[in-house]
Parts: C-alpha cells; sequence; structure tokens
C-alpha cells in the first residue's frame, strides 16, 4: 500500500462518535502532514493525526457521511495547507463485519494534485497580471479573431471609441473604422499578416500606419487620427490580432500647425519663399501655362527713414492683403524675402499675367484698398518684373531670375510700372 502513489486511509467512529483512522499508507500521512511521526498502531484519533492542517471541510465531510449513510458525490479538491497542499480526495462509505458487528467505515482515497493546481494558479496570476495590464494601458488594445471580430476592448478603448466593451465583443473590427476604409480592411490585415515575421526583433512594434494617415472613427462618427502597433498572434483556435491604437489628435494637430509655421510669413501670414517654390515646381511638372511676377517696393528705405520702421511693417502688410485678394483660388501670392512679393499665376500668359500685375500696381499707387493706417496714409508705388513660362521650361531658378532681370529693368526705367520680361 506504501509504494502506489495515492493515498488510502479508513476511516470509522469510535464509541464516543469520534472520528478514528483505522487503517492508512504512508501518503495519507504525507496529507495529514504527519509523515515521520511515530505511530504506533491504529486506530488512531482522526483529530490527532490531523491537528493544525485539517480543513474543517474535509472533517464535516466526513461526518456528514456516517450521519447520512448515503454514498457520496464526486471526488472533491481539498486545500490540506493554506494553498500549498492540494489533494484530490473520493469518499466512499463501506459497510463490513467485524464479528457480529456491523461497522460502518469511510473508505478514503485521493492523489496528490499540488503541482498542478500550481500550475493552474501560475497561469491565473498571470491572466490577472494581464488583465490588469490591458485595463491600465492608457492606449486602447483591441484583438479580434480571424473572422476579424473583436475579441478584447479595453478600458482605453471604450474611451476612445465611445462603445463598452460589451456592446462591440463580437462585432467586425471595421465597426472601428472610418466608412472609407472598411472595405479596403481585410486585405490589409493579410497583407500584414504575410509580412509578420515576429522572429525578427524589431526596434519599434511592427506598425500598420506606415502611411502615417490612419484614421478610427468614434461611435458619435468623429475621424480621430491613430497611431496603430499590431501583432499577430497564433492560438490553439486560430488566429488572432492585437493592436494597440493611440489617438495622436494632440499630436497631427501640432503637427499641422508646424507645417503652416514653417510654410507661413510671421510679418505677412503671406506663404514664405519656401511654400512658394514648392508650388512653382508643382506647376512646372505640368505641362500647364505658368506665369510668374516679382513685385518690389519702390523706394522703401525711404518709407523706413521718414516714418519708421514700424510704419514700414505695415506697408508690407496692407501690401500683403491686397496682393492676396488680389489672386484667386488656383495662384499664390507669396513673400519673397524683405520688401519683394511674388505671384504664381498657373494658366495666365504673358498678356494677362500683365493686367493682373498693373492692375494691382495701379490700387498700390493709387491706395485703391481700405485704409487702416494708423496714422496718416503712407504713399508707396511697386515695380513688378513679369515672366511666363516658355514651352517644356521648368528650371524654377531660370524663371525667377528673368522674372528679377524684368524687375531690375522696371527700377531702371522709372519704377512704378510693370515689365515684362
Ligand atoms: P528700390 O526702389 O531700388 O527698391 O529702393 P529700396 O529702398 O526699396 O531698395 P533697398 O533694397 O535699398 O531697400 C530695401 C529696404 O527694405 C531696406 C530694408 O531695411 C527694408 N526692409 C526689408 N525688410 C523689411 C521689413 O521686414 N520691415 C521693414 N520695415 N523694412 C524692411
Ligand atoms: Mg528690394
Ligand atoms: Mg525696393
Amino acid at each position: 500500500m506504501d509504494d502506489i502513489a495515492i493515498c488510502v486511509a479508513m476511516i470509522g467512529l469510535d464509541e464516543n462518535e469520534n472520528l478514528v483512522v483505522t487503517a492508512c499508507n504512508n501518503q495519507f500521512f504525507q496529507l495529514t502532514g504527519s509523515a515521520g511521526a511515530d505511530i504506533q498502531s491504529f486506530p488512531i484519533s482522526f483529530d490527532a493525526l490531523i491537528t493544525d492542517f485539517a480543513p474543517r471541510e474535509f472533517r464535516e465531510k466526513l461526518l456528514a457521511y456516517f450521519a447520512s449513510g448515503r454514498p457520496q458525490g464526486p471526488e472533491q479538491t481539498y486545500d490540506f495547507r493554506e494553498g500549498r497542499q492540494w489533494w484530490r480526495l473520493s469518499l466512499k462509505p463501506i459497510r463490513h463485519t467485524s464479528g457480529r458487528a456491523s461497522v460502518r467505515e469511510i473508505l478514503v482515497t485521493g492523489f496528490d494534485i499540488a503541482a498542478k493546481m500550481n500550475l493552474t494558479r501560475g497561469l491565473e496570476n498571470n491572466a490577472s497580471r494581464y488583465r490588469a495590464l490591458v485595463d491600465l494601458a492608457y492606449d486602447a488594445i483591441v484583438t479580434m479573431d480571424h473572422q476579424h471580430n473583436i475579441t478584447l476592448f479595453n478600458r482605453a478603448a471604450e474611451n476612445l471609441f465611445g462603445y463598452s466593451s460589451a456592446e462591440v465583443l463580437g462585432r467586425p473590427i471595421v465597426t472601428l473604422l472610418p466608412e472609407k476604409f472598411r472595405a479596403d480592411h481585410p486585405r490589409r490585415v493579410q497583407q500584414f499578416a504575410d509580412s509578420y515575421q515576429p522572429s525578427l526583433r524589431q526596434a519599434t512594434p511592427p506598425r500598420m500606419d506606415e502611411s502615417n494617415s490612419v484614421y478610427a472613427q468614434h461611435r458619435d462618427g468623429s475621424v480621430i487620427p491613430v497611431e496603430i502597433a499590431v501583432s499577430k498572434i497564433d492560438l490553439e483556435g486560430g488566429t488572432e490580432f492585437m493592436a494597440i491604437v493611440r489617438d495622436i489628435t494632440d499630436r497631427a494637430r501640432l503637427m499641422e500647425l508646424l507645417k503652416s509655421q514653417a510654410a507661413t510669413d510671421a510679418l505677412t501670414g503671406l506663404p514664405n519663399r519656401r511654400e512658394f517654390l514648392e508650388f512653382i515646381e508643382k506647376v512646372l511638372g505640368t505641362s500647364d501655362d505658368l506665369s510668374v511676377f516679382i513685385l518690389d517696393i519702390d523706394l522703401f528705405k525711404e518709407i523706413n527713414d521718414q516714418h519708421g520702421h514700424d510704419a514700414g511693417d505695415e506697408v508690407l502688410r496692407m501690401l500683403a492683403k491686397v496682393g492676396a485678394s488680389m489672386t484667386d483660388g488656383a495662384s499664390l501670392f507669396a513673400r519673397w524675402g524683405g520688401e519683394e512679393f511674388v505671384a504664381a499665376l498657373p494658366g495666365a500668359d504673358a498678356n494677362l499675367a500683365y493686367m493682373i500685375a498693373d492692375e494691382l500696381r495701379q490700387r498700390y499707387e493709387r491706395q485703391d484698398f481700405v485704409h487702416m493706417w494708423r496714422l496718416k496714409p503712407i504713399p508707396f508705388t511697386v515695380s513688378i518684373g513679369v515672366v511666363t513660362r516658355e514651352a517644356g521650361e521648368v528650371d524654377v531658378d531660370a524663371l525667377i531670375k528673368r522674372a528679377d532681370r524684368a524687375l531690375y529693368r522696371a527700377k531702371k526705367s522709372g519704377r512704378n510700372r510693370v515689365v515684362v520680361g
């Protein structure tokens, strides 16, 4: 009996109705915590054997069986030492005769499941940690199964998307996408899954938003710019995908602001030289007609000298406002630098460009605009050099140089005029 891995014990009642162990093997001593004790002979008092470790539950079960005499249900798991000694025990009432008397005893058999319980508890611990981590995360965490249905939706996801977890579990992941991205989503997931190589440890998590233009959709329909890191998880039941979704609205706004600041002249609010050149490059990439002019304020130094630098600034701002209002949606009026301005007029031939430039010049000369001079009006005039793109001309610098030469001639020939180069 001692060689087998299971514990076996016979438990009866003595004349005082106290539980006694009438026979058992070593494994049972181990279970009771009395292994190695000097046990002389059976019966042994149950309470003496199972002292401080005895679970009340086990003891009461035994007494209950004696009381009812009925066979009991399936085997049960008992914790014999505060979570460290787990045994699965089966209790079976037995009736046999000893001499003339009929004796009732309970056969206890069981096996040690501590190792298994520890493993289970370890897994449960990991699951608890995982759940805590997922719900603590600032970023939305969403998983989906191989059919692209949502299987996990953490608290941050509830905040980001405006749905409760219960509402979206089991629903298609595309529920969380703006309408226009839904149709293409399965293909993108497939593409990602095919290229996903978890063995390659990347410096940053794999992302589905290389284009930097991934958007999620809130329950209320609003579109949220997001950054997404995705991982593919192979589970027994199939493949799952986990996405960590970060709201980058603030960053996107900041980027927009920086971008517009980088493209804007601070004094006048006009597009700056860089923006202008980019614009021209784009037009030169097509075969469209294009005219360009450079405008320079006449004797601006004298204005500064006479009225002060601040007044000079005001002239620049005024000029900018009028210039921007003169050019329509397709064209661009920009500050080139100092008191020089440029305009790009796509689709305009030399005649039209001259007319536009000369009309502008006349408006400045006549001060034909809403006056906002802080003191008295400051008269000023401008000189303008106009050029038109030659067939096949693609060089920005050459175009600007020609316009500059036309401007120089306008200055040379008396200022306050437009010269076509
Ligand atoms: P011209 O008719 O030959 O163009 O004469 P000009 O005096 O306009 O030419 P010049 O290039 O000698 O002088 C340009 C002046 O523009 C000099 C500079 O102090 C002034 N200026 C450049 N940028 C600014 C600015 O942002 N604000 C003000 N107030 N003045 C500026
Ligand atoms: Mg100048
Ligand atoms: Mg000037």
